[in-house]
């Protein structure tokens, strides 16, 4: 942390301001310029983050208080030295040069819908099956999904076809029943800075699919990440799902420069969501293609046997009858920005 101490500062505001850092266990290193004096307080991320949290900006003197190191540490790149984190999730890997196409439907509405949803992304190459027991609806009126009954489906399709299944915890309370089905544990938009959701999973050993918040930074996505981390569980998947902007020609804003610089910033695999981000089927395609080319490590996708019929965003659906061939585009761009090809480890190239 560097303190920039006001031109009028007083030595006895000065000396203060070193006092308190002195107080924290950290050392102090003032630099008195002939215009403004600036304290350094060097050590490691521990450090930073006791001296951060005397705010030392509301003390007398001070002009600018500089955070030095990154707040995340864990998360941090440097943290496994450069090298990208892959996690085996149901015997598929994920990070690295290994592309994850996560495919379903929204919310499990029934067996008839799941399974042939299932089927079809099983059919067409993908990698790992998404499917919401649990929903987050604007709406309280809206249908919140099928809850412990469609856990149950999930795993009746997990049994049919093998698929890892990826489906999201919305209240601690339902921990333990939807770990007993999820091979991933997503964790919504809504919920990216529910703070106690994510230390309970991180005290868990199954992988975390962490969606960015509507409205929310890369830093404060990754030091939500960190929570989990912190806990001891190491396996998060950092979701870019789009972010609410000025536009409103599609449903939120499909930010791919997070691509890049979310795997600059850390060693965690960045998954896309275009279904979410644009809630018209139409984009979903080129949105696609335009993630994986940016170096995604995975995508999220929307698919159900007949969109126009889905209780919960059918707009924004693929049709499970195209799905196969979108399969093959996503993973044609994927190869071309390095990934390994994923469809014909599924046996289907
Ligand atoms: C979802 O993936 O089902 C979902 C609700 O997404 P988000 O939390 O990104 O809105
Ligand atoms: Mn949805």
């Amino acid at each position: 942390m560097l303190i920039v101490m006001k031109s009028t500062a007083t030595t006895e505001e000065i000396d203060a301001v070193i006092g308190r850092i002195e107080s924290v266990g950290a050392t102090a290193h003032p630099s008195r310029g002939t215009e403004v004096t600036l304290i350094g307080a060097i050590g490691d991320t521990d450090t930073e983050v006791r001296v951060g949290s005397l705010e030392l900006d509301g003390q007398p003197g001070v002009a600018r208080v500089v955070p030095i190191l990154k707040p995340y540490k864990l998360a941090a790149k440097e943290a496994r030295h450069g090298e990208a984190s892959t996690f085996e999730i149901g015997g598929r890997l994920v990070g690295g040069q290994h592309f994850a196409l996560i495919a379903g439907p929204c919310t499990v509405e029934s067996r008839e819908q799941l399974l042939k949803a299932a089927q079809a992304v099983l059919e067409g190459g993908a990698t790992m099956l998404r499917g919401g027991a649990y929903k987050p609806r604007t709406s309280p009126y809206a249908f919140q999904g099928l809850g412990a009954e469609g856990l149950r489906l999930l795993a009746e399709a997990k049994q049919e076809t093998g698929l890892p299944i990826v489906t999201e915890l919305m209240d601690a309370r339902d921990v333990e029943p939807v770990l007993a089905v999820a091979d991933v544990v997503q964790v919504g938009a809504r919920n990216m800075q529910n703070y106690g959701l994510l230390s309970e999973l991180g005290r868990t050993d199954t992988p975390v699919l962490l969606k960015r918040g509507l409205a929310s930074t890369l830093e404060e996505l990754v030091m939500a990440a960190e929570y989990v981390l912190k806990e001891g569980n190491p396996q998060v998947l950092l979701c870019e799902r789009g972010i609410r902007t000025f536009e409103t020609a599609y449903r939120f804003t499909l930010d791919l420069t997070a691509i890049p610089v979310l795997k600059d910033m850390t060693h965690l695999p960045v998954i896309v969501d275009p279904s979410h981000a644009a809630g018209r089927r139409d984009l979903v395609e080129p949105l696609s293609l335009a993630a994986a080319a940016a170096g995604a490590d995975g995508i999220i996708v929307e698919v159900h046997p007949q969109p126009e019929a889905a209780i919960c965003d059918g707009p924004q659906a693929l049709r499970a009858s195209d799905f196969a061939a979108y399969a093959r585009k996503v993973e044609q761009v994927a190869q071309v920005a390095g990934k390994a090809p994923f469809l014909a480890t599924a046996g289907l190239a």
